[in-house]
């Protein structure tokens, strides 16, 4: 007896395979858009959430292929009406550009302004509206890039001329590692999707944000888990004109650019251990004016330190609190 191949059973192998594929691509007509999208579009601007202008203008209609697209996209070449680029400019949705503009307000300049007393004066786009499936994979579900509900940064410019990448920065120095995790943790908040170095091998040059919906409760999935970088340092000690040990202008900054902040006094070297409040730290400013001066035949007589305005870290200054 000749044994048959079962040609049926390998067809439908076959499909099977390809079936995941073509449905990731929305390449099937009976997919539909998942109609929040469209609700939280039309509430964004009904709220008045984003207002069109020069630096955010409408676009036409994005339709398909599949159901990627997006009713009323927007060309976004700036946030904060102008005082913030996005370079280049980004194709999103009404949502994403609104959660972009809460986010640079409420945690990315306080970040910049306390880590290098500067503001950020653009984004760097690293990917916006894409019809695609999560990191490009082939079945996997569609991405919210396919929905211009997506932005990926790739980093900041700021408005010394400093420029912070996520892939050089999330392993540099103090301030520029601080920072990153801060706008990083800051953007579980105002994003449902955030994904940054660490999370999953696809994002370690850039951060992803969206405004996905993973459940009816509308919770964010933040990655990786991060502990919070210490509080930026005060902005500066200067030598305290009272005492008259040391000249004010010895803690003048240098010319230039202003450099990298260091790890402050009593802070811990970068790697950010959890914060120990039993260890608070010292606020050299307290110190009582009262503090024992060593004898005079132990060289120079300790600087004694006030606030004052300016970065911190210039000039050896910094280092000999008492
Ligand atoms: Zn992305």
């Amino acid at each position: 007896m000749t044994r048959r191949v079962p040609s049926v059973p390998l067809r439908f192998t076959v499909l099977a395979l390809l079936l995941p594929a073509l449905s990731a691509c929305g390449l099937f007509d009976f997919e539909e858009r998942e109609p929040w999208r469209a609700q939280a579009e039309a509430a964004c601007f009904a709220r008045k959430e984003v207002v069109p202008s020069s630096a955010v203008r409408p676009m036409s209609k994005i339709s398909g292929p599949g159901i990627c697209g997006v009713d009323r996209p927007l060309k976004v070449a700036a946030l904060r009406t102008g005082e913030v680029d996005i370079v280049p400019a980004a194709t999103l949705d009404c949502p994403m550009t609104a959660a972009l503009d809460r986010w640079m307000a409420s945690v990315v300049q306080p970040a910049a302004y306390a880590r290098y007393g500067v503001p950020v004066i653009a984004v760097k786009n690293m990917a916006s509206y894409g019809c695609r499936t999560r990191n490009h994979a082939p079945g996997a579900k569609l991405s919210e890039h396919a929905f211009a509900n997506a932005l990926d940064v790739g980093g900041f410019r700021f408005a010394d001329g400093r420029e912070v990448t996520v892939k050089s920065g999330w392993r540099a120095g103090e301030a520029d590692r601080a920072f990153l995790r801060e706008v990083l943790i800051g953007a579980c908040g105002p994003f449902r999707t955030v994904l940054g170095p660490g999370s999953d091998g696809m994002h370690e040059d850039h951060f992803h944000l969206d405004l996905a919906r993973h459940n009816a409760r509308g919770e964010a999935y933040c990655r990786p888990k991060l502990t919070p970088p210490p509080p930026a340092a005060p902005p500066v000690f200067m030598a305290s004109p009272a005492r008259g040990t040391v000249p004010v202008a010895a803690a003048a900054p240098p010319p230039g650019p202003v450099p990298p902040q260091q790890a402050a006094p009593g802070y811990p070297a970068p790697g950010y251990p959890a914060a120990d409040p039993a260890t608070p730290r010292t606020d050299p400013a307290m110190v009582p004016a009262a503090t024992p001066m060593p004898p005079a035949s132990v060289g120079a007589p300790p600087l004694v330190w006030q606030r004052g305005p300016g970065p911190l870290g210039y000039g050896g200054v910094t280092g000999s609190v008492p």
